[in-house]
């Protein structure tokens, strides 16, 4: 299958088919949230552990979560790169991962609305990649993939994946960082966060985002290396996986990737590449080593 339009894809959502669709972060495989023969589709064709949970796509996600004074403060970022870890309400629990909670999201692409405008059900969608690998910010990426029906909506505009704010514990945390930066999160909610290390997210793994080729980080590529040199940090998060990607085609045995300056998505930036830098391969005779 390739390329629908929105009624197509509608259509075959309806239907409890996976369809690949575009958001503002990266392409997500969706699929019918309140259909669990859908969802677990989802989970086959990526080869997605059942325990990592998935992101409840809605116009409103009210209905499936429990929304307090918090959630409301931090929904001014909606539609956008922002997930809200809540209470669950009556959510299947091949999303959750039988938790107790869901992880919701508006997401900001108008493809993505006009989608969800043609349906009176959410979307679980993860990344439309397979499990561990880099996420696909185009059509093409997700084609490269998977043999599924995909409604194009161009190239990401922020490229990594969502903000992920747990408010299901008494003090807000971080689970993920994305587009959506702390200053912004704590501004929102008038109060701090409780420190990231102590509140790992399901399914957060040290190697994700991984190409073929070993990733090496460093504040300054060697000259002529086959190297992700750096940029403004927004600049880089759109371009970031499309161009590992590229630079992985090239079959390198290391592919160079300069650290981004950490502020604003440049904090999600440097998360992403020390995840596809993270090796459990052993160290080669080379002098450069894996950064954890
Ligand atoms: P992905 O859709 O691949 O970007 O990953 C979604 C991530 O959202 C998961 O790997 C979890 O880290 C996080 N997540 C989803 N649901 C929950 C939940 N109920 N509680 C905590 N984290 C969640
Ligand atoms: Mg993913």
């Amino acid at each position: 299958m390739g390329l629908v339009d929105i009624e197509t894809a509608a259509r075959l959502l309806r239907a409890g088919e996976v369809v690949a669709i575009p958001t503002e972060t990266v392409y997500g495989l969706a699929a019918n949230a309140l259909d669990e023969a859908a969802v677990r589709r989802v989970f086959a064709l990526k080869g997605r552990p059942a325990d990592h949970p998935l992101i409840l796509h809605a116009r409103d996600p009210r209905p499936w979560a429990h929304f307090d004074a918090r959630a409301e403060r931090l929904a001014v970022y909606w539609p956008g790169p922002l997930t809200l870890v809540l209470p669950r309400r009556a959510v299947p629990d091949v999303v959750t991962g039988g938790r107790d909670t869901v992880a919701v999201r508006v997401p900001g692409h108008p493809v993505a609305l006009d989608l969800l405008d043609h349906l009176d059900f959410p979307l679980a969608a993860p990344s439309a990649n397979r499990f561990g690998q880099v996420s696909p910010t185009t059509a093409a990426h997700v084609l490269q993939a998977f043999a599924v029906p995909v409604l194009d909506g161009g190239a990401c505009g922020v490229g990594v994946e969502s903000t992920i704010v747990d408010l299901s514990r008494p003090q807000p945390s971080i689970l993920r960082p994305g587009a959506i930066d702390a200053d912004a999160v704590c501004l929102a909610l008038g109060e701090e966060l409780a420190p990231a290390s102590d509140t790992p997210a399901p399914g957060t793994l040290p190697s994700h985002y991984a190409p073929r080729a070993r990733v090496v980080l460093v504040d300054h590529a060697p000259p002529d290396s086959v190297a992700l040199r750096r940029r403004a940090p927004a600049d880089y998060a759109r371009a970031l996986y499309a161009e590992l990607r590229a630079l992985d085609v090239q079959g390198p045995e290391v592919i160079y990737a300069e650290r981004c300056e950490p502020v604003g998505v440049g904090v999600a930036v440097n998360d992403r590449l020390e995840r596809a830098a993270y090796s459990v391969r052993p160290p080669s005779t080379s002098t450069t080593r894996p950064v954890k």
